[in-house]
């Protein structure tokens, strides 16, 4: 995504890291392929849902990092989508690789999406995306040698995949009421802007499905999951989601409220330029669940350590209780 981050940033956000411990109340209670149900403090009224955990989906992510740096035509690349694939095929009904090439800066583009299916035959689809191609250049770092190397991308990159990894396994073991679809896209963040000016070489991924999709193809909705590891985990109101899908940004709000997720905030966000944009222009409203103010962005600093299993798992959660307990079939 290309908008700057906000520059009050600075330590103070490095330094209010959340003590969120132990206390998380699904963290401990489920490793295994038949997830226990959340057990929430509400009434009996109350739906329960698969639980989601953290720690899995936390070591998706170190997976992902494991590879190094996955930016497009990279050996970390390659070998991380192998590893995607994989993954999923154990999980989803199908799993497509959508393979095609791009012109980039001074090179051809390889680039791959790929996309996975859970309850094929459901008339009624979602749509859950998040990119896994890494950076090229770290033009944030404040050291001027580091910015033209590529970074590890373990929350811009890595952490909403290792959330749709983690829910991939769920919807194998609890099929869903719906149809669900994910969609981990490829060049959401080669383009240079700083350079060019333009956005002309990002969401390579995003504008290639939209574009190729089938015209039957209308999940009633997309929801894009970018920047949601960082340990200070602050999702406010991003304004183009506002903007397409106001509704939807509302019961995901109303969602995490629920469930007692705090993470979701509900105060105006940026604007921010990213995949959900070329699938709200075909069509499908999409949202962004975003934590834009991340100090780490582009930078080489954005590493594991910046990211936690209880902010995957807040999302994950999230997720999970909207699936299994909000959209009817
Ligand atoms: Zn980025």
């Amino acid at each position: 995504m290309t908008k700057a981050p906000c520059t009050q940033l600075g330590t103070s956000a490095i330094i209010i890291i959340v003590f969120l411990s132990f206390s998380f109340n699904s963290c401990e209670k489920k490793d295994s392929d038949h997830p226990q149900q959340q057990q929430q403090n509400q009434p009996t009224m109350q739906k329960q849902f698969p639980a989601f955990d953290g720690k899995r989906s936390y070591e998706y992510l170190l997976a992902q990092t494991n590879f190094g740096p996955r930016n497009p035509n990279s050996e970390g690349h390659k070998k991380c989508l192998l590893y995607l694939e994989s993954e999923l095929k154990q999980s989803a009904e199908t799993v497509i690789l959508q393979r095609f090439s791009q012109k980039g800066y001074n090179e051809i583009l390889r680039l791959t999406n790929v996309f996975a299916q859970f309850n094929i035959n459901a008339p009624k689809r979602i749509l859950l995306l998040a990119h896994w191609d890494t950076r090229p250049r770290g033009e944030e770092d404040p050291i001027p040698e580091k910015r033209n190397q590529p970074i590890i991308g373990a929350n811009d990159g890595a952490s909403g995949v290792a959330v749709l990894l983690e829910l991939a396994r769920i919807l194998k073991s609890n099929p869903p009421p719906i149809g669900v679809d994910i969609l981990l896209t490829d060049g959401e963040d080669y383009g240079d802007s700083r350079n060019d000016g333009n956005t002309d070489l990002y969401f390579l991924g995003a504008r290639h499905f939209a574009k190729t999709k089938r015209p039957d193809y209308n999940p009633q909705f997309g929801i894009l999951l970018d920047m949601v590891g960082d340990r200070d985990l602050r999702l406010p109101l991003e304004q183009n989601s506002m903007r397409f899908a106001p509704q939807l940004m509302d019961l995901i709000w109303t969602t995490a409220e629920e469930n007692q997720v705090t993470s979701f905030i509900r105060v105006p966000g940026e604007a921010i330029s990213d995949d959900h944009l070329s699938l709200n222009d075909a069509g499908i409203p999409t949202i962004d669940i975003i934590d834009f103010q991340y100090p780490h962005w582009h930078t080489q600093q954005d590493t594991p350590d910046k990211c936690s299993a209880q902010s995957l798992e807040a999302v994950g959660k999230v997720l999970s209780a909207l699936i299994y307990t909000k959209l009817a079939k």
